[in-house]
């Protein structure tokens, strides 16, 4: 660089941050709803909740609550008010999804696995599909996620409301190497309460974290009323759950209960686990009482079908909109690996991927916290937004209804969050967060990939436009 642009530079930089900020509060082109007073009429309402979808509905929006929802017949609709019609369009809440991260697999042949921040892109990308609140589960850079969640807070970039988890806690050895290791209960705690301070509200014990690590973490987090969530496989979900853990993530996918020859604080094998997955009675009694114990202990399982599905032969290829959104180098690296997973033959995946399903709606139809979340980690072949619907589309895979799946993306996972008051189902005095779809998401779960609108606070996005917005980005920013 030559010294008169080496001067320049930073200064260039810093105005461009300052101007960006500026410009996204004052102007957002994505914003394309601010009326303060704003009826919706004639819509189909999914609430959330689990109730079938009710038609001819009229939803009163002010000051970014819901302050009035109901038949169009008795709709007292304000003089003054701003209204749109909806007809033949479907309400739902806005989404909240538990297993979110705002970075993304950056994979190059030969080289150690790798993530990169994508703090511009997947924020939007999740907002453009309805995605209102997220909690990110585990965090990579977490000062960036700090960042983003201010600067989203603060009306000065469009996303989700963000619950931050604090980075991996991890055990020996750590399974990539932008995960720290921590080796002993102590670290584990002091880890726990550093973040807290910095303003993380829920921890994930990662494969590798050992019993009595996972106990310090779990005592540390819960005496600061905070949550502990578990990627797992050093320890049993039986285990985790009597030690007090809040949530499992990847549906029964990390689960070493039924592993042959495995005993507590050894490290996985998610080979052998898959294995024996495939020949499991899910009718036998140590998978009811293990599914009883979750229950009555509370502890909330996550579905990630989407990540999942991608390791296996035969998986769907990302839509054209979703590899539309990728970097070249991100393209290629995403389309070499799934040619790769699909030319293998399927094998017992089959049998195990049936029962994971199965084992989810047994969970949930039981009486279970059944939350969902996107993870776009893997090999690249789920990105936010897309991915998100992806993973509601396979829990009606599953054997959910679709209202029973809409059901677990919004008041499920708002309840697990503490904020089910708040959000996460469309009654009068919740915040106006919504999702406007051209089509019948109750019939067709699929019709997800027809929102059109998404309020947040009342403050209504475009879908597209964020979208259009991060062409070619995922990968880079
Ligand atoms: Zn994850």
């Amino acid at each position: 660089m030559n010294p008169t642009l080496r001067r320049l530079f930073p200064a260039a930089l810093a105005c461009a941050a300052v101007l960006s900020v500026r410009l996204s509060a004052a102007a957002d082109p994505s914003v394309v709803v601010r009326e303060p007073v704003l009826a919706l009429v004639h819509a189909r309402v999914v609430d959330g909740l689990g109730h079938p979808a009710r038609e001819n509905q009229t939803l009163v929006l002010r000051d970014g609550r819901i302050a009035w929802v109901g038949p169009d017949a008795e709709a007292q609709t304000p003089a003054g008010a701003a209204v749109r019609d909806l007809s033949g369009k479907t309400v739902l809440p806005g989404l909240v999804l538990v297993h979110e991260h705002m970075y993304y697999s950056l994979l190059t042949p030969n080289a150690p696995f790798h993530v990169a921040e994508l703090e511009f892109s997947f924020p939007r990308m999740y907002l453009a599909a309805g995605v209102t609140s997220a909690r990110t589960g585990g965090s990579i850079e977490p000062y960036t996620d700090h960042q983003l969640k201010r600067r989203i807070d603060a009306g000065e970039a469009p996303g989700p409301k963000l619950h931050l988890t604090a980075p991996y806690l991890e055990g020996v050895p750590a399974a990539v190497p932008q995960i720290d290791s921590v080796d002993s209960p102590a670290d584990a705690a002091r880890m726990v309460n550093y973040w807290a301070d910095e303003g993380f509200t829920s921890f994930k014990a990662y494969m590798h974290l050992r019993g009595d690590a996972l106990a310090a973490v779990v005592a540390a987090a819960h005496a600061r009323h905070l949550q502990v969530t578990g990627h797992l496989g050093t320890v049993s979900y039986r285990r985790a759950a009597e030690i007090g853990i809040d949530n499992l993530e990847h549906g029964f996918f990390a689960m070493s209960d039924f592993t042959p020859n495995w005993k507590e604080d050894d490290q996985p094998n998610v080979i052998a686990a898959e294995r024996a997955m495939a020949a499991l009675d899910l009718d036998s009694p140590a998978v009811k009482d293990l599914i009883k114990l979750l229950i009555d202990r509370k502890v909330a399982v996550t579905s990630t079908l989407a990540i999942m599905e991608t390791f296996n032969p035969g998986c769907r290829m990302m839509t054209s909109a979703e590899l539309d959104t990728l970097s070249a180098p991100a393209r290629e690296n995403y389309l070499t690996r799934w040619a790769k997973v699909n030319g293998r033959p399927r094998g017992e995946e089959a049998a195990a991927w049936a029962k994971y399903l199965e084992l989810e709606k047994r969970f949930f139809r039981a009486g279970g916290l059944l939350v969902a979340g996107t993870d776009p980690t893997g090999y690249g072949g789920v990105i936010a937004g897309y991915g998100s619907w992806r993973t509601i589309e396979l829990l009606v895979d599953a054997g959910l209804t679709p209202v029973e799946a809409i059901q677990v993306a919004t008041s499920n996972g708002a309840k697990l969050l503490g904020i089910e008051r708040e959000t996460g189902s469309i009654e009068a005095g919740k915040a106006a967060d919504l999702v406007v779809v051209a089509g019948n998401p109750a019939a067709q779960i699929t019709d997800l990939r027809k929102t059109e609108l998404v309020f947040k606070d009342g403050v209504g996005y475009d879908s597209r436009k964020l979208f259009d917005s991060v062409r070619g980005c995922v990968g880079t920013q």
